[in-house]
């Protein structure tokens, strides 16, 4: 061939990517909400971490706000996938919002965990990301009952009123590896510390990050499209580097590779967010093969086959709409 590094260049896919079974389900629900009560339909926050998703939802009319104390009295609005907490539903009964919960049947799983540990009075160890609008949601279920615990390196100043009475909780879109290192740390400080009953972070977090395990010690450079706010984005590119790729970027659109880091690199992984549109990773792909990297091989860690039902409301009127 004219080109003969072009036949040695190569881009392994990962899968799973992009959409959870979570993420899936919140941006129909908003979908669904614009068809059957027409626009606008209010979202508190991003209905999830994706500028893609939020863009183009917004030009569909949905309205996304900060706070539920921005939606006018009576109207409709959708909490996101995230997660709220008991606060944010009192205050949207206050001003009579007709809600629609597209919060991910994941993190309410987690919710009921603190709410039953916090009722039995164990101090709660959530690890997780102060600020982070699930940690927020989670925490805010039993705030006298819970401390966030960041990263190991948070472990020293943690403190609990009886050490043969707790528990650790996760959010579910964190490092495996390192919240085990967190949880490995909270042992050794309390020995009688409890596990949650289940899994908190979640199938497709530990997926996407296990695909990327498998691929990162082959690839010169990892490209995960996500947004900068995408809690479980973000830890595919840690994860990458962690596992041995040369460098790693996180991306929301294909314009925003740049071309110097391709220098000296043959073989690029890519792989998506669970918030993530396919249609930006396939993007990603064409940009690609416009540079000689055209060979393009899976690498399939899991097969996912989950599904959730929508919201209840949503459900009933769609009926209703026949
Ligand atoms: Fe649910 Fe996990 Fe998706 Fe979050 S990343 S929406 S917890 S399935």
């Amino acid at each position: 061939p004219a080109d003969a590094s072009a036949a040695t260049k190569r881009v392994l896919l990962a899968a799973p990517r992009g959409y959870c079974a979570g993420v899936d389900r919140a941006v129909v629900t908003v979908e669904k909400a614009l068809e059957l009560y027409g626009p606008p339909v209010y979202v508190r926050k991003e209905i999830v971490h994706n500028k893609h998703v939020v863009r183009t939802l917004e030009r569909r009319g949905a309205i996304f706000v900060e706070e539920t104390d921005e939606v006018p009295e009576g109207a409709r609005v959708i909490f996101s996938a995230h997660g709220v907490s008991p606060a944010v539903h009192q205050e949207a009964a206050r001003l009579s919002l007709r809600t629609i919960d597209a919060t991910c049947p994941l993190v309410t799983k987690v919710h009921r965990e603190a709410v039953r540990f916090a009722g039995d009075d164990y101090d709660i160890l959530l690890v997780g990301h102060e600020g982070h609008e699930e940690v927020e949601g989670t925490a805010g279920e039993a705030p006298e009952h819970i401390t966030v615990v960041e990263s190991p390196d948070h472990v020293d100043a943690v403190e609990v009123r009886d050490p043969d009475k707790v528990v650790w909780l996760s959010q579910t879109t964190l490092s495996v590896d390192e919240t085990m290192e967190t949880v490995r740390r909270l042992r050794e400080k309390f020995p009688n510390l409890q596990d949650p009953p289940s899994d908190d972070i979640c199938y497709a977090t530990q997926n996407r990050q296990v695909a990327v395990k498998q691929m990162a010690t082959d690839c010169d450079l990892m490209i995960v499209v996500g947004s900068q706010n995408s809690s479980n984005s973000k830890r595919l590119v840690e994860v990458a580097l962690e596992y041995g790729s040369r460098d790693g970027h996180l991306v929301d659109y294909a314009d925003e590779i740049d071309e110097a880091w391709l220098e000296g690199v043959r073989t690029v992984g890519v792989t998506s967010g669970a918030s993530v549109p396919e249609v930006l990773v396939r993007d990603v792909l064409d940009w690609l093969a416009d540079r000689g990297f055209e060979d393009v091989q899976a690498v399939t860690a899991a097969e996912e086959s989950v599904l959730f039902a929508l919201p209840t409301d949503i459900r009933r009127d769609l009926k209703a709409a026949g």
